[in-house]
């Protein structure tokens, strides 16, 4: 598995004086303050095209109109979301970067374990992340000093520790930013609605988080934003691209990060069959 490399700068002491500036700020001056303290080419907006990622596009574009932004393209994404990606293009008038997957990696996954492996095992669906997605962040993150993302603290009970800046502990000590962190759901909706942001055609079919086609399906009220993905397992509805995971007898589960000692572990032990691919 890639590993990010180590940060070019003192990321805890940039995290740690950001979160004093910050307390309390709005989104757009968490993305003006990355913009103001990394280069151009070594910050990226990471989106999966979701309402979060739309909105930080939305806010990102006025703020920074040379902003570089990337999708993983896992190469099992719904038509809704490619469809998504052109439209956000040509709003914006901007390139978005698109990851994909080493094709030796997929093929050698696939001819082992059939294109649907995911519903096999929970070490199988991690592995289908790993190789579709974990790796292809890796791979980016890796040539980067840091990344914002589109997480809130709301989203699920697993991201209740999400901080507008942090140090991103699996990815090689790299600045990672989330300006929605604080944000809840409603105002989410609120910034889409007020200025008319395009959005994926899924969430009208009931969809409240939007991931691969055959890993996510619509929720019912009530129930959790994430339950839709990976509906079948009782672990975290997480792929690993934002905490490292392992599996246990619940199905998969988050590391905590003092386990992961700084660097991705887990994955690559769950697929030692792909070490060569
Ligand atoms: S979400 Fe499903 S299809 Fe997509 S990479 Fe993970 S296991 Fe594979």
């Amino acid at each position: 598995m890639s590993q990010a490399s180590a940060p070019t700068r003192d990321s805890a002491g940039l995290v740690e004086g950001a979160l004093r500036r910050l307390d309390g700020a709005p989104p757009e001056a968490v993305l003006g303050w990355a913009f103001e303290a990394f280069a151009n080419d070594r910050v990226q907006l990471c989106t999966s095209l979701q309402h979060e990622g739309v909105v930080l596009i939305d806010m990102a574009v006025r703020v920074n109109p040379q902003v570089r932004i990337f999708t993983i393209d896992s190469g099992r994404l719904p038509q809704a979301t490619l469809d998504l990606v052109d439209e956000v293009r040509d709003r914006y008038g901007i390139g978005i970067e698109v990851l994909y997957p080493e094709g030796t990696e997929v093929s050698a996954l696939v001819s082992e374990h059939g294109p649907n492996l995911f519903h096999r095992s929970p070490e199988l669906r991690l592995a289908c992340c790993d190789v579709r997605k974990v790796r292809p962040l890796g791979r980016k993150l890796a040539t980067l000093d840091a990344w914002i993302t589109g997480l809130r603290r709301d989203q699920n009970t697993a991201r209740d520790d999400v901080r507008s800046v942090a140090v991103d502990a699996v990815h090689g000590g790299i600045v990672k930013i989330n300006p929605l962190a604080a944000w809840t759901a409603d105002q989410v909706l609120a910034y889409v609605a007020d200025n008319h942001l395009p959005r994926n055609a899924l969430y009208a079919q009931g969809y409240t988080s939007i991931g691969c086609d055959p890993c996510t399906r619509p929720t019912e009220p009530g129930e959790d934003p994430r339950a839709g993905r990976w509906w079948w397992e009782q672990g975290a509805r997480e792929c690993g691209l934002h905490y490292e995971l392992r599996v246990d007898e619940t199905g998969a589960t988050r590391v905590a990060p003092q386990r992961v000692g700084g660097h991705r572990a887990g994955a690559q032990a769950l697929v030692p069959e792909l070490e060569d691919a």
